[in-house]
């Protein structure tokens, strides 16, 4: 026998109000690996992070969601949160009239394990130097290194990133995606959402690609980066 994922989606169905959304998808995250979610817009993929998340909407219907042994599909978000999972959402949500300290101290756990808020200024320069600014005033890229700062300073084990580079400069995306690098290499696994499926395919090590809320494809990244036909039929890219 081998030994059950990480992280394991089951034949979940997730679906807001009357329509359902995302239909019997199931695959697995292995500890330490990114895994890009890709698709074109509306697959699911928000969808499905949020599902993962145990966010109140979408509700699920059936199906389960395993993370470390522990029954996701039983839990509220906070549950799952305390469980380790982390959500960044495409918003970033940072909170308004607070420092980016500020917003730090606020998510970290008391007392920090991993993360602790000089740790994560070492991770990101960036927000060292602003740490008196407040939070809602960085740039979008700033305001993303925030959201996946707050994430890790949660104690996380898994980070569901919610389009990441959506509206940064290639040269803010590279910052980033030197510091996912980092923190996978400290453990962590990674969902990447991402509509720049190039830059996320070049950084993941597998992907999964949904399509009208179902999976087509799943497998190593560097085989979706070497198909053209899949690419152009499903990312268009
Ligand atoms: P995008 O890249 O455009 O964000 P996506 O793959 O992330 O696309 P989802 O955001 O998961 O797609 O949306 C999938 C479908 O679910 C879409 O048809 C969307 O309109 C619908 N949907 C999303 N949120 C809600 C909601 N709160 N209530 C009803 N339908 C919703």
């Amino acid at each position: 026998a081998t030994a059950p994922a990480f992280l394991s989606v089951w034949g979940m169905q997730a679906y807001y109000g009357e329509s359902y959304i995302v239909q019997d998808i199931s695959f697995n995250v292995h500890e330490g690996e990114i895994l890009a979610l890709l698709g074109r817009n509306g697959a699911g993929k928000t969808t499905t992070l949020r599902a993962i998340a145990r966010m109140d909407n979408p509700q699920l219907n059936h199906g389960e969601i395993w993370l470390d042994h522990k029954p996701l599909h039983k839990m509220k978000s906070h549950e799952a949160a305390q469980a380790g999972i982390g959500l960044v959402p495409e918003d970033r949500c940072i909170i308004p009239g607070l420092t980016v300290e500020e917003n730090l101290q606020l998510a970290q756990i008391a007392p920090p394990i991993g993360w602790s808020i000089e740790r994560l200024y070492d991770l990101f320069p960036r927000l060292a130097e602003r740490r008196l600014q407040e939070g809602v005033t960085l740039s979008g890229g700033e305001q993303q290194m925030l959201a996946v700062a707050r994430a890790l300073a949660r104690d996380i084990k898994v980070l569901l990133l919610d389009e990441p580079y959506e509206g940064l400069a290639p040269v803010i995306v590279d910052e980033i995606e030197k510091t996912l690098r980092i923190i996978k290499s400290q453990g962590i696994t990674t969902i990447l959402v991402e509509q720049n499926a190039v830059r996320a395919l070049e950084l993941s090590d597998r992907a999964v690609i949904l399509d009208t809320g179902g999976i087509v494809f799943d497998g190593s990244a560097a085989e979706v980066l070497g198909d053209e036909a899949l690419r152009a039929e499903y990312l268009a890219i």
